[in-house]
């Protein structure tokens, strides 16, 4: 098999202006990465809400699987309670179960109202 002949980097034969306006460039995507991530959910507790000795949380998830690119899923509501000094948690799905979801609203409210000014 031949092998390709090397090229000079282009990045070689750039004025003094192109160079500046390169790092310009470059700055700016950084900029806006940055800015992406932090706006991005993170995989992580979104919200949580404890109902009697049930706690449910707003979480996303991976799924383990190997190829997948939709990682993380979610968020979907998860229950965690004690059961015989042990946590147990069931998967509850995209919405939250009406009284437990009547009990995280208000709190919400409540908080809302708090944070005004
Ligand atoms: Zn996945």
């Amino acid at each position: 098999m031949p092998r390709k002949k090397k090229l000079p980097s282009p990045l070689t034969n750039l004025s003094e202006k192109e160079i500046r306006q390169l790092r310009a460039i470059d700055e700016r995507l950084h900029r806006v990465v940055q800015e992406r991530r932090a706006s991005m959910p993170r995989p992580a507790v979104h919200a949580e809400q404890s109902f009697g000795s049930i706690t449910f949380r707003y979480e996303t998830v991976r799924c383990g699987k190997a190829n997948c690119t939709r990682c993380p899923h979610g968020p979907y509501w998860y229950a965690y309670w004690k059961e015989g000094g042990r946590t147990r948690s069931r998967y509850v799905g995209r919405v939250l179960p009406e009284q437990a979801r009547a009990v995280y609203e208000a709190k919400q409210r409540a908080k809302l109202e708090r944070n005004k000014p």
